[in-house]
């Protein structure tokens, strides 16, 4: 027999720009059909009206685009079932809600929002369980399982406005397999009778997911943790509809917790905590707000990667460090854990410092322009070049390189002046600019030339290592930190490296 093809989808809201979260269940979307050989569907739920933000869907497509996460068919790639955007599909829905109706799986409700608001009022006015619209409820209410064929037909004919409910089964054990959770059950009485279909003419999400799910020919359901308890209706639905025998496989992924395990990792997490929870940055069209994104904080693409994946599944080794193709090969359903994976913004740093490090040069200059451009700096790419493999050890973001490398272009503009306080000894001044005239003088401008020069001097002079050699650091660098003082020199040339020093001389004499 044929195998069937894996087919999955990534199926977001266009709500707002997209969490890490949700990009991390696009990838274990894309890694499991990249693993099978199968096809990644990128379909947009916008049957929300009130909840669409205009830029959100675009805002994805980016996003999910720097990622490297593909696909094979979409709103994006276009592909055999179009469209992928939910609310150019209206009349499908339309079509399968009427045969639920039909079928007496669905019926049409006709009380207003006030009539249930006040019923939900009065549940909680006397204390007892929240209203529900359900199998205990429902035969008291205003919707076609009460009223004649005959008042409903006048009711629609005047145009009443109406929902569509799905008619949850009374008693029923509804099971669901789910490759994360094993075997789920649920009581149907638990449930309540969900709108399918809207006033506005719009499918709700479990419609238009399950319908989608089915004409889209999805194997796999994979998301979020979230919508497990929805999972049962839509199992239902399937039922309903007769479609059980191609029903989807489910796997709902544990949530992103905060650093400290304590509940969901939300934007506000990531503004106190001080990182990103978006992969890219976004302005939120009607504050005007700006959220942090990975990409703009100077993330690499292939890190960011590596930190959601390791978020909530495990290779099963001590392997960390995963090129995107090495994750496709090892990734499994039975590794991802079914409790929330605890956020670490140390390891996602240590993660981009690794991927920094194994970095080529050439790539790095690129990432390194584009951030030098918003500074409106203009440094030539042979020039980031020679100096990259000084500097790329301390960085963990790509902004650290240009902060490591900067002194080399630009004159410190302010000294550590603590720490010259500290080391600045009366033979200071002098041994410096003794030191700046010899350098000045020097036949040799490399690095070793010039440290036995400078080493040569200050031990003919017997002077103090400690108060020399670090005041001219904080000359050449402004602070304490860089690498090789003498590759520096080399690198600034002499007659920089002296001007820096009579600077900082200068300096400490006026604020003397
Ligand atoms: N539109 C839903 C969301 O925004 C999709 C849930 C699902 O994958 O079924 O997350």
């Amino acid at each position: 027999m044929k195998s069937t093809e894996i087919r999955v989808r990534f199926a977001p809201s266009p709500t707002g720009p997209l969490h890490m979260g949700g990009v991390r269940t696009a990838l274990y979307n894309y890694l499991f059909a990249r693993k099978h050989n199968g096809k990644m569907i990128l379909r947009i739920e916008d049957t929300d009206q009130a909840r669409f933000v205009p830029g959100a869907e675009e805002y994805i497509i980016e996003s999910l685009s720097w990622c490297g996460i593909e696909f094979n068919e979409g709103v994006s790639v276009r592909g055999p079932l179009a469209p992928y955007r939910q609310s150019e599909r209206k009349e499908i829905y339309q079509r399968y809600a009427m045969k639920l109706l039909e079928t007496g799986h669905a019926y049409y409700a006709f009380d207003t929002p006030e009539e249930l608001e006040a019923l939900r009022k009065k549940a909680e006015s006397e204390k007892s369980s929240p209203f529900q619209y359900d199998v205990k409820t429902r035969n008291h209410l205003r919707n076609s399982l009460v009223l004649s064929e005959v008042e409903v037909k006048k009711l629609l004919a005047e145009q009443t406005p109406y929902v569509i409910r799905i008619r949850i089964p009374e008693n029923e054990t509804i099971v669901l397999h789910d490759l994360i959770r094993g075997t789920v059950e649920v009581e149907s009485n638990l449930l309540d009778d969900k709108v399918l279909f809207k006033s506005d003419g719009m499918p709700t999400y479990h419609l238009a997911n399950v319908v989608d799910d089915y004409l889209m020919k999805i194997t796999h359901v994979i998301r979020g943790e979230e919508w497990l308890p929805s999972a049962p209706l839509h199992v239902l639905l399937y039922k309903f509809f007769g479609w059980e025998e191609v029903m989807p496989q489910f796997a709902h992924l544990p949530l992103l917790l905060k650093p400290d395990g304590k509940g969901k990792l939300s934007k506000r997490d990531g503004d106190r905590l001080g990182f990103p929870v978006f992969p890219l940055q976004w302005k939120d069209p009607e504050s005007g707000e700006i959220s942090s994104g990975y990409r703009e904080s100077g993330y690499l693409p292939e890190a960011f990667i590596n930190i959601i994946a390791m978020l909530g599944w495990n290779p099963g080794t001590e392997q960390e460090i995963f090129t995107i193709q090495e994750l496709i090969d090892s990734f499994s359903f039975d590794r991802v854990s079914k409790s929330g994976a605890k956020f670490d913004a140390d390891k996602a740093k240590w993660y981009n410092h690794q991927f920094i490090q194994q970095t080529i040069d050439e790539e790095l200059v690129k990432h390194l322009q584009t951030f030098l451009r918003e500074k409106g700096q203009v440094i030539p790419d042979e020039k980031i070049l020679q100096l990259l493999p000084l500097v790329k050890e301390r960085a963990h973001l790509i902004p650290d390189l240009w902060d490591q490398m900067q002194f080399f272009f630009i004159r410190p503009g302010s000294y550590d002046e603590q720490l010259l306080k500290k080391r600045w000894k009366p033979e200071t001044s002098p041994a410096l600019l003794k030191i700046a005239d010899l350098i000045e003088k020097s036949n040799s401008t490399e690095a070793e030339g010039l440290s036995s020069l400078v080493k040569g001097f200050i031990e003919e002079k017997q002077l103090n290592m400690g108060a020399v050699m670090l005041p001219l650091r904080i000359a050449l660098v402004g602070s304490a930190s860089g690498p090789d003082l003498f590759v520096i020199m080399e690198k600034l040339g002499v007659n920089e490296v002296a001007k820096r020093i009579r600077f900082l001389v200068n300096f400490v004499d006026q604020v003397k």
